[in-house]
C-alpha cells in the first residue's frame, strides 16, 4: 500500500514542490495524490455556451462572453483605484472591473482584437459588471478545445496567495489525471459495479473533474456519493458485528423481585404501549448474551426516565449495578429525586454523585460502589472520574446523550473489564438519515407516543412590542394556579450582554409581577450550585410562580404544573433547542402554551424556524427542517458528522443513495464478515486509508 500511486506525496507532482505542498497540507489537508484527486470541484461551468452582453443579469452564475475590450481606463485614487473597461459585442456593452494589477493590465488588451471573457456577473455601484474576469484571446482552434465543462474548485485566502486559486487547483489536477490513468484501482466488488451499472472508480474520478458531458458528470457524482456512504456504512456495520460476535455481553435473563415489585406496587401509572414495547426490546437485547448498544429516542415528555429505571432494575435483579448519567447537575439531581420517589419502599440502594458531592460523602460512596452496597448510581460526568469504581457495572444509561462527547462515553465503557450494556437516551429527534449514519452501529428503540391526556402545546409567535399582552396572559395563567418559565438565550461570545438581558428581563418581570402577589425565581449558570438548586426547588415545589432562567433549564427539567414557556429572543435559538425548551411545559393535563418572542425584522431562516415551531409539535418534523436549514455539521450532538468524510454526498439530499449503500454494505459483510476475501482487498485498503483521518469509530457508542 505504501508504494501505491495514490499515496505518493503531492510534493512530487509537477507544479507543486515543497512550498505549495505545505500550503496544500495546511489549508486543505491534501498530502498525497489520492487526496488531491478527492479535491472535487464544487461546480462546473459550461464553457460551450457564449452569452451576449444583453443577456447578462447579476443572478447568472459564471458566464462566458466574446467581444472587444474598449475604453480601458483607471479611475479613483490610491486605495480606491480601479481599472474599468467595456466589453463590446454586437448586442451592447458590459463593464469589466479590476482592483488589482492595474499597471500590468494597462495596454494589455488591444482594440480591434476579440477576447473571451469569463466571470461571475455582480452588481457594483448600481451597474452590472464582472470583476476580475478571466480574459483570453480568441483563437478559433482553441475554442474547439474549450468544449468542456470547466471545474471550479474551492480555495482559501492563503492558498490563493500561492497561486492555488480555483484555476491553480485545476492546473494541478489536470497535470495529475493523465498520470493517474490506470492507477486508480476499483474498490467495489466487480459484481456490485456491474449490477449497478456504475462508472468504474477511475472513470468516476476522471469525469468528476473534467466531465465529457453532463450525463457522465451526474453518473460520476452518483458513483462517488455512493462510495462515500458505503465506506461509512461498512465501518459502522463492521463495528457493530465485531461487537456482537467478539464481545460476550452480560446475560440478564432474570426478571426478578425488584422489577416485579416495582411493576406491581410502585408504578404510578399504566405504561404507554410504546413504553411497553421499548422495555421488551431492551429486555430481549440484554438477555441475549450479546452486549447491548441501543439508542432510545423519545420526544420530550414521552416518559424515558421510567423506562430507564425499569431497565436498571433488571440489571439489579441479575446482581449487577447500574448507573444513570445526565448532562447537568440540575437534571441529575432531579432524576435522583424522582427515582427515589418511584422506588419508595423497595430494597434498592441508590445514590447521587455530582461535582458538588462532598469529599466525605464521596469516600463512603466510592466504598459502597466497590463493595456492591449500591445498586444504582445517578450523576453527572463526575461519574466518569477515574476513582469511581464499580463492583460489577452491568448497565449504563446515558440521558440526553448529545451532551456527552465520544471520549466521555468511551471512558464509561471502560469502567468494566467486560463492557456493560449501554442505553443511550435522547429527546433530540435525529432525522433518519443522520441516525443511520451517525448511529448506524446502534440498535434503535423509539417511544413514539406521549402518555395519555396530554394536550398538544399551543405555540404562538409575538414581537417584542406585544410584551404587555404576554404579561397579561401570564397573569391569567398564574391566577389559574399555573407556573411560567421565561427563558433568555445565553451565548458565550456575548456573555456580558446576555447577562444584562437576563437581569433586565428579571427586573422588568419583578416589577410587573410584584410581591406579595407574585414570586419570581431566577436561575443561571453563574450562580453557585447551591443557590441554583435552592431556586430550582422553590419553583418545583410551587412556591414561586415564575422561573426566569437561561438555558440551564433546557434539558430534562420536569415541573408538570408549569404551563407557559416564554422564550425571549427566540431568533437566537436553533430549532432543536426551541423544541427542547417547549418540551418543559405540556407535562401535566392542562393546556400549555409556548410563546416565542422576537424582534420585528427577521431573516428568512428565522421566519421559517418560527413558523415551523408554530405549525408542529412533532420533534421529527422539526429535526428534518433543522437539518435542511443548518446542514448536518451544525446539528447539536452531531459534530461528528463533519468528520464523516463526506465530500460530495449530502445527508439531506442523497437519502436514497444512502439507503442503497447501506443495503450493499450489509450484503458485502454478510458474504465476508471480516472482509478477508481477495475481491475485497482494495476496499479494505481504502477503508484504512480513510481511517487515519477519521473518527474513532469503535468508540462511538
Ligand atoms: P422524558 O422522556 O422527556 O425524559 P419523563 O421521563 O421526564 O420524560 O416523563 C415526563 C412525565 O411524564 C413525568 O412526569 C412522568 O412521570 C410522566 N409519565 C411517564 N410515563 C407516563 C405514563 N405512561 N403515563 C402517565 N405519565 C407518565
Ligand atoms: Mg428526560
Amino acid at each position: 500500500m505504501a508504494d501505491s500511486f495514490l499515496d505518493t506525496p503531492v510534493e512530487f507532482l509537477k507544479g507543486v514542490g515543497p512550498e505549495r505542498a505545505k500550503t496544500l497540507k495546511s489549508e486543505f489537508d491534501i498530502e498525497t495524490f489520492g487526496d488531491l484527486l478527492k479535491w472535487y470541484p464544487y461546480r462546473h461551468v459550461d464553457r460551450t455556451r457564449f452569452y451576449s452582453t444583453n443577456e447578462i443579469n447579476a443572478d447568472l452564475p459564471y458566464v462566458q462572453l466574446r467581444g472587444q475590450i474598449l475604453n480601458f481606463q483607471i479611475l479613483g485614487k490610491s486605495r480606491g483605484q480601479r481599472a474599468v473597461a467595456q466589453l463590446t459585442d454586437k448586442t451592447g456593452n458590459l463593464e469589466l472591473v479590476w482592483f488589482q494589477g492595474l499597471k500590468w493590465l494597462s495596454g494589455k488588451y488591444l482594440p480591434g482584437k476579440e477576447y473571451i471573457v469569463f466571470g461571475k456577473p455582480t452588481v457594483y455601484n448600481g451597474k452590472i459588471n464582472i470583476a476580475h474576469p478571466e480574459v483570453t484571446e480568441v483563437k478559433e482552434e482553441e475554442i474547439q478545445k474549450l468544449n468542456v465543462l470547466q471545474p471550479m474548485y474551492s480555495s482559501s485566502e492563503k492558498a490563493r496567495l500561492k497561486g492555488l486559486d480555483s484555476k491553480g487547483m485545476m492546473k494541478l489536477i489536470r497535470t495529475l489525471l493523465p498520470l493517474a490513468a490506470g492507477k486508480i484501482p476499483e474498490i467495489l466488488p466487480q459484481s456490485t459495479v456491474s449490477s449497478l451499472k456504475m462508472l468504474s472508480r477511475e472513470e468516476a474520478i476522471m469525469q468528476i473533474h473534467f466531465p465529457t458531458d453532463t450525463s457522465l458528470l451526474r453518473r460520476a457524482e452518483a458513483r462517488i456519493k455512493f462510495e462515500e456512504f458505503l465506506m461509512i456504512q461498512l465501518r459502522l456495520l463492521r463495528v457493530k458485528s465485531i461487537r456482537k460476535t467478539d464481545f460476550q455481553g452480560f446475560d440478564f435473563s432474570v426478571v426478578g423481585e425488584k422489577f416485579n415489585s416495582f411493576y406491581s406496587h410502585n408504578l404510578p401509572f399504566p405504561l404507554t404501549n410504546a413504553q411497553k414495547r421499548v422495555i421488551k426490546e431492551i429486555r430481549a437485547d440484554m438477555g441475549s448474551s450479546k452486549q447491548m448498544n441501543r439508542l432510545l429516542q423519545g420526544d420530550v415528555g414521552s416518559g424515558k426516565t421510567v423506562v430507564a429505571l425499569m431497565c436498571m432494575l433488571i440489571a439489579n435483579d441479575n446482581n449487577f449495578q447500574a448507573c444513570l448519567m445526565a448532562p447537568t447537575e440540575i437534571l441529575a439531581t432531579q432524576h435522583f429525586q424522582s427515582i427515589r420517589e418511584l422506588l419508595r419502599g423497595l430494597p434498592v440502594r441508590i445514590a447521587l454523585l455530582t461535582g458538588n458531592t462532598k469529599q466525605s460523602e464521596r469516600r463512603i460512596l466510592h466504598e459502597d460502589l466497590r463493595s456492591g452496597n449500591l445498586d444504582i448510581l445517578i450523576g453527572t460526568h463526575a461519574l466518569i472520574e477515574d476513582e469511581v469504581q464499580f463492583r460489577n457495572l452491568g448497565l449504563i444509561v446515558i440521558d440526553e446523550q448529545h451532551r456527552f462527547g465520544v471520549e466521555q462515553r468511551s471512558k464509561l465503557w471502560r469502567k468494566n473489564t467486560n463492557p456493560p450494556h449501554v442505553l443511550v437516551m435522547t429527546a433530540t429527534p435525529i432525522p433518519r438519515t443522520l441516525a443511520m449514519t451517525l448511529y448506524g452501529d446502534l440498535d434503535t428503540s423509539v417511544i413514539d407516543e406521549l402518555p395519555p391526556g396530554r394536550k398538544p402545546i399551543k405555540t404562538v409567535h409575538f414581537s417584542d412590542t406585544q410584551r404587555l399582552r404576554v404579561f397579561g396572559f401570564m397573569k391569567e395563567q398564574i391566577a389559574l394556579g399555573r407556573q411560567v418559565y421565561v427563558v433568555y438565550p445565553l451565548i458565550q461570545e456575548s456573555e456580558k450582554m446576555d447577562y444584562k438581558d437576563l437581569m433586565d428581563g428579571y427586573e422588568s418581570i419583578s416589577r410587573a409581577f410584584p410581591v406579595p402577589d407574585y414570586r419570581v425565581s431566577i436561575v443561571h449558570g453563574k450562580m453557585k450550585p447551591g443557590d441554583k438548586d435552592f431556586e430550582m426547588q422553590r419553583f418545583v415545589r410551587g412556591e414561586t410562580h415564575i422561573m426566569v432562567a437561561t438555558t440551564v433549564i433546557e434539558v430534562g427539567v420536569n415541573v408538570p404544573n408549569a404551563s407557559v414557556m416564554v422564550i425571549e429572543s427566540a431568533e437566537r435559538f436553533g430549532l432543536s433547542q426551541l423544541h427542547q425548551l417547549r418540551g418543559r411545559v405540556g407535562r401535566g393535563a392542562d393546556q400549555s402554551y409556548c410563546i416565542l418572542m422576537t424582534g420585528h425584522k427577521l431573516s428568512k431562516d428565522t421566519k421559517l424556524r418560527m413558523e415551523t415551531m408554530v405549525r408542529t409539535n412533532d420533534g421529527f418534523e422539526i429535526a428534518e427542517v433543522d437539518l435542511k436549514l443548518r446542514g448536518p455539521g451544525d446539528l447539536e450532538g452531531t459534530q461528528q458528522s463533519g468528520l464523516l468524510g463526506l465530500r460530495l454526498a449530502d445527508l439531506t439530499k442523497d437519502v436514497s443513495i444512502l439507503q442503497h449503500a447501506r443495503v450493499v454494505a450489509a450484503e458485502i459483510l454478510d458474504k465476508d464478515p471480516k472482509l478477508q476475501m481477495p475481491e475485497h482487498s482494495a476496499l479494505v485498503e481504502e477503508l484504512q486509508r480513510e481511517q487515519s483521518s477519521s473518527v474513532n469509530w469503535g468508540r462511538i457508542s
